[in-house]
């Protein structure tokens, strides 16, 4: 449909139409409206007047999102919009990391999109949303010190300097983001608090495989065996709020019981796994009322994340 976010006459199918004034590089399939220039964007944003939830993903969408976008449309009301972005973003990926080989399969996500009843899906290009000159960031310098920040340095800077320029460019009023990354949701939260956004951040549970693995992008990386061991990072949380909630406080007692879970999975290698203070992200010896166990798990070049509260 779009080629380099330009649209050729060929491709329109009935009931498209291309929106001429911003160059045909807006153009509405059924009820989506699919943008992928910043310039078209932001005319739009600026000339909404309804209420505005955005859910930022990097496409690839998944039940996950799915529920993102249920929560989106359900706090936009009837009235509202729904936009969803889908942009993956070089700087939130370490030099060698999967950003090339980053799943991109534009016509399902469109489908998937209309399916679920999105109204603006936003999609640019590198080109469209970094000058070759760029050089100004967001960076938060608190809450991403720990587990993400520590093992993939520069990853929030780039999360919070993407999640930022989506906020200018669509003015949402609202934004949806998901507790299976529950630091990133921490530091966006703290960056609209410290700057200013006037945008209210909704937290969505997260979404399950049967076998209780996190839906992500990244599961299709996972080949049959190791596909077949990675619910082991749920069994292994549950492992540690099961200890919880029978009184145990102690953070060594707690994590030891997760780590032998996750060693019965011969291909999981752990990144890191830990008991922290849900609101500081720091570690904590001792169970508290607010405490979470967050762990990062590789296997193969894949690496999963999970967390879970504690009570
Ligand atoms: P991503 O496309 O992986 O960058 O994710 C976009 C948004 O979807 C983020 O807010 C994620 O936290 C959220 N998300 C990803 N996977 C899940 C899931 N399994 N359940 C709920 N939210 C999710």
């Amino acid at each position: 449909m779009l080629d380099n976010g330009r649209i050729t006459n060929w491709e329109l199918r009935p009931g498209c139409w291309i929106d001429w004034r911003t160059r045909g590089r807006c153009v509405i399939i059924a009820t989506v409206q699919v943008v992928t220039s910043v310039a078209a964007a932001t005319a739009e944003g600026r000339k909404n007047s309804k209420r505005r939830v955005l859910v930022p993903t990097m496409g690839a969408l998944h039940r996950g999102h799915g529920e993102l976008i249920r929560i989106a449309r359900e706090a936009a009301g009837k009235e509202g919009d729904v936009a969803v972005s889908i942009f993956v973003n070089q700087l939130q990926f370490a030099p060698g990391g999967d950003y090339e080989k980053y799943p991109r399969p534009e016509a399902d996500d469109d489908e998937f999109c209309r399916n679920a009843g999105v109204d603006i899906l936003f999609r640019p290009s590198a080109q469209e949303m970094y000058a070759v000159d760029f050089s100004v960031s967001v960076e938060e310098r608190s809450l991403a010190n720990t587990l993400e920040g520590k093992s993939r340095p520069g990853h929030f800077r780039g999360v919070c300097t993407v999640v930022a320029k989506l906020f200018h460019i669509l003015l949402p009023n609202s934004a949806v983001f998901g507790e299976k990354d529950f630091q990133q949701l921490a530091i966006i939260r703290r960056m609209v608090r410290d700057l200013n956004f006037p945008i209210e951040i909704i937290g969505a549970p997260t979404v399950r495989e049967a076998d209780g693995l996190a839906c992500s992008s990244r599961n299709q990386y996972l080949n049959t065996t190791e596909r077949r061991q990675a619910p082991v990072l749920r069994a292994a949380l549950l492992q540690a709020q099961r200890l919880a909630a029978q009184g145990e406080r102690a953070a060594p007692v707690i994590l030891d019981a997760a780590r032998k879970a996750i060693a019965t999975a011969p291909l999981a290698r752990i990144d890191y796994l830990e008991l922290v203070n849900a609101e500081t992200l720091q570690p904590i010896d001792i169970v508290q009322p607010n405490s979470l166990v967050a762990v990062a798990v590789f296997f193969g070049q894949t690496r999963l994340i999970d967390n879970i509260r504690l009570p």
